[in-house]
């Protein structure tokens, strides 16, 4: 899989520094910075330490199974700023080159926060998957309008149904477990789908809205066609 990230340091040069000195005991395979430079910190077939405890579809090594993108973004610590678009269009490029290079399935273009709800928000809500998703990368559905309708299950909520909403994340790939108890864990767990696919509200309450996105999410799901499938059409169109 592909874990994106932000750097969460208000400046570049330092984050890359960071990045870079063995005390700090972190890596990326890549580093994007505001202007669209590259650099390439790890090679693709090495592990490196970018997602740390985590867990996506069963799999809790994390680190062993993707690429790691650091995204130079100061984060909600420091303001917060929009992420440029030639940083953004940098991050479309090198995604579509991964993708294709490991095979990697669309759906399995992730946030840190996806994959460690409870202790990451990065890259966050301003990141524009939409955006990648024009460009065959990750996955994205229309994100269902906010209504008044429907129940909102919240903090301390005990029923089936914040255990069937627990069972469409998990079938999803988040790791929440499904026991009917909507504690601190599946509070992180919606706030984390939220931030990456209804973030016009990240609260951590299951309202009607992000239900109906998951459900969206989870149908398309069989359907997301790989960049090479979409390329096949598109050259079947052309002759
Ligand atoms: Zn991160």
């Amino acid at each position: 899989m592909i874990v994106l990230h932000y750097t969460g340091m208000p400046d570049a040069a330092a984050a890359l520094e960071r990045l870079c000195s063995p005390a700090s005991e972190v890596s990326a395979h890549y580093f994007v910075f505001e202007d669209g430079r590259i650099v390439q910190m790890v090679q693709e077939s090495r592990r490196a330490w970018h997602a740390g405890a985590a867990s996506w579809a069963g799999e809790t090594d994390i680190n062993s199974c993707s690429i790691g993108i650091e995204i130079a973004n100061p984060g909600h610590d420091y303001g917060y700023p929009d992420f440029p678009m030639r940083q953004i269009a940098a991050v479309t490029v090198l995604c579509r080159g991964i993708q294709t290079r490991n095979s990697i399935p669309p759906v399995r273009v992730l946030a840190h926060s996806d994959v460690a709800p409870a202790r990451k928000k990065d890259p966050g809500e301003k990141f524009p998957w939409r955006t990648l998703w024009d460009s065959g990368v990750g996955h994205w559905v229309k994100p269902a309008p906010i209504t008044e309708d429907g129940a909102l299950l919240a903090l301390g909520d005990r029923s089936d149904a914040v255990a069937a909403m627990q069972q469409s994340l998990n079938q999803y790939g988040y790791g929440v477990a499904v026991n009917g108890n909507y504690d601190s864990v599946m509070h992180d767990v919606v706030a984390a789908f939220q931030r990456h696919f209804r973030p016009e509200r990240v609260d951590g309450v299951s309202d009607e809205s992000t239900r109906v996105t998951l459900r969206d999410l989870l149908a398309a799901r069989g359907r997301v066609r790989t960049i090479a499938a979409r390329a096949r059409d598109l050259a079947r169109l052309a002759s």
